[in-house]
């Protein structure tokens, strides 16, 4: 049994057989084939080796021919593996005596070879396994063909190993058929793992190198909640996990008991407690939860996966499933926020950037790209007029930009007048805070908006210069620096002193080892992914302010993150000990 170490973002556990994907997507499933189709499956494998020898001698001409003989002997060097007898006499191994499939047969060994190469602890050796993952998938390509079988068209449930999985393809999993997954890449807040979560996909990313150590079929499990992806499990942790499982299931059936149960304080003080959606349909999860309506309504999904921009229709349409889903609750829909982490470029963002981090992306792309910022203005203030609905801006780095988003929209309202549409004309505006200049700028920003909300998954980012997606950077990447602390106690005080409305809305915020910190802040209201309602609740009503304000005003006197998340941890386990196991 092997158990590895990754970053936890989304909760729950699983377990069953895994798919792995490798960057091209291959499935290679753990098949056996029967005794008289070993010998056609050994014959499959001889021409898929000569098929695989080809390609590669032809690529070492032409490798040779355009770069020179250095480069082109690298495929000479795979050429030759096609052809290496130790290596096709373990494969016809397996496959004679296991039955194995060719297919699977072939990445068995070729893992085996490829732990080896790394376990030498040689930069050099642990560099050539990336020659042997090429060497397979040459293979493979010849043995699978057409049959690639694509992640979204899966017939059974399994766990997904990926090297990384972009947003979009963890959005197109099926969740009835994908119990988890886990990847080598990915850092705490990417949008991956905030799709994983808005899914209630189980999920562990940055696990760094491991899928030389798996096949497809074998049997694994992910927890989702502790980070921890467990290759080859034995039969007591089987057991162990198979409860935790059912244990999961009845504690959801547990907190539809809550769900009714207002998030107020020990001493009595209502907490506004929202959701975040990426789809309409999440606002049911919002709905069976109790939440108090949608904090954040991430747009992003209406323009990916798509040859056209979407019409004024297909956002309006989508605002009022959500608005009919929530009664008469509110929604605050964000216009949309794309660019590096997210979905990278749509087809209209223009030429590639060398830091698309720091460039056009998000409020600046709506800015550049007034059509297609005013259809969405458009449609939410058209779909105003049927409910609780506020609009707010993503990635606001000064005052100009919020004043030339307030200028759009006037200018989108007088042509709704013109037209006789109706639309609320008091609808509330409201900026993220997200980027360390607006967190600086609040009190200015304070008179231009009618709320706040911090999103401290880039707030983060922005201020420790630590990518949120890099799993590298996980020690760094934390909103228990002191500095972050810092901006958020200055947003809130900017808010309160100007009477606006200010909530949480990154990641942050479903953190339970937060809420006291938050609320003692002086935070009255929180936005955190559905599946993070319950537990959020549960602690609100477990804490009382004034504690709060102590803990808030101790953390603040802390120097480093790691005494912050310490003590927190610590406040955290007095109240609800189950939130920091
Ligand atoms: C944030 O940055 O905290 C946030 C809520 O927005 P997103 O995660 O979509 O960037
Ligand atoms: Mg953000």
């Amino acid at each position: 049994m092997q158990i590895l170490r990754g970053i936890p973002v989304s909760q729950g556990v699983a377990l069953g057989p895994a798919l792995v994907l490798d960057s091209e997507g291959f499935r290679i499933p753990q098949q056996r084939v029967g005794p008289d189709q070993v010998e056609s499956e050994i014959q499959r494998l001889r021409v898929a080796l000569k098929a695989a020898g080809e390609g590669a001698r032809a690529t070492e001409k032409e490798m040779a021919d355009q770069l020179g003989r250095k480069y082109g002997a690298i495929f000479a060097a795979h050429a030759m593996l096609f052809e290496d007898p130790s290596l096709i006499a373990e494969v016809d191994g397996l496959i004679r005596k296991e039955r194995f499939t060719a297919e699977y047969a072939v990445s068995r060994a070729m893992r085996e070879y490829v732990k080896v190469l790394q376990g030498l602890g040689d930069q050099f050796f642990t560099h050539r396994s990336a020659d042997l993952f090429d060497v397979e998938k040459r293979i493979l390509h010849h043995l699978l063909g057409d049959q690639r079988e694509a992640v979204h068209r899966l017939t059974e449930p399994v766990v997904i190993l990926a090297v990384d999985l972009s947003p979009s393809e963890t959005a197109a999993l099926d969740s009835g058929k994908v119990f988890a997954f886990a990847t080598e890449h990915g850092g705490r807040a990417s949008h991956t793992a905030i799709i994983a979560n808005a899914m209630e996909i189980p999920a562990v990313v940055g696990l760094g190198n491991f899928l030389a150590d798996v096949s497809g079929g074998d049997f694994v499990i992910v927890d989702g909640t502790h980070g921890l992806l467990i290759l080859d499990p034995d039969a007591a942790t089987i057991e162990k996990y198979q409860n935790l499982r059912n244990s999961q299931r009845q504690q959801a059936s547990r907190w539809v008991v809550q769900r009714d149960l207002p998030p107020q304080t020990k001493d009595g003080v209502r907490i506004m407690l929202f959701g975040n959606i990426e789809f309409p349909s999440e606002a049911d999860h919002c709905q069976e939860r109790g939440a108090d309506g949608v904090g954040l309504y991430r747009t992003e999904f209406l323009y990916v996966g798509r040859k056209t921009d979407p019409t004024e229709d297909e956002h309006f349409q989508a605002y009022m499933t959500v608005l009919k889903k929530l009664g008469n609750q509110s929604v605050v829909i964000r216009t949309l926020d794309v660019g590096a982490d997210k979905f990278g470029s749509l087809p209209w963002t223009g030429p590639e950037e060398k830091n698309p981090y720091l460039g056009m992306r998000s409020i600046r792309l709506c800015l550049r790209n007034w059509p297609l910022f005013k259809t969405q203005l458009r449609a939410i203030l058209r779909a105003s007029a049927f409910g609780d609905i506020r609009v707010m801006f993503p990635m606001v780095s000064t005052l100009q930009e919020i004043r030339e988003c307030k200028f759009l929209l006037a200018e989108v309202k007088e042509d709704l007048q013109e037209d006789k549409i109706a639309f609320n004309k008091d609808l509330p505006v409201g900026t993220m805070i997200e980027v360390p200049s607006a967190a600086l700028m609040a009190d200015s920003l304070a008179r231009e908006v009618d709320f706040f909300s911090i999103g401290t998954n880039d707030l983060v980012q922005y201020t420790l210069a630590a990518d949120r997606t890099n799993e590298l950077m996980a020690t760094l990447y934390t909103p228990s620096d002191p500095a972050v602390l810092r901006l958020i106690h200055r947003v809130v005080q900017a808010a309160d002193n100007q009477g606006i409305e200010v909530n949480v809305c990154g990641e942050m915020s479903g953190d339970p080892i937060y809420t006291m910190l938050l609320l003692g802040l002086g935070l009255r209201q929180l936005s955190v992914t559905p599946q993070n309602l319950p537990e959020i609740k549960k602690i609100i009503r477990l804490i009382s302010l004034d504690d709060a304000r102590r803990v808030a005003a101790e953390a603040l006197n802390l120097e480093t993150a790691r005494d912050v998340t310490n003590y927190l941890r610590d406040q955290t386990r007095r109240i609800l000990p189950e939130a920091v196991e």
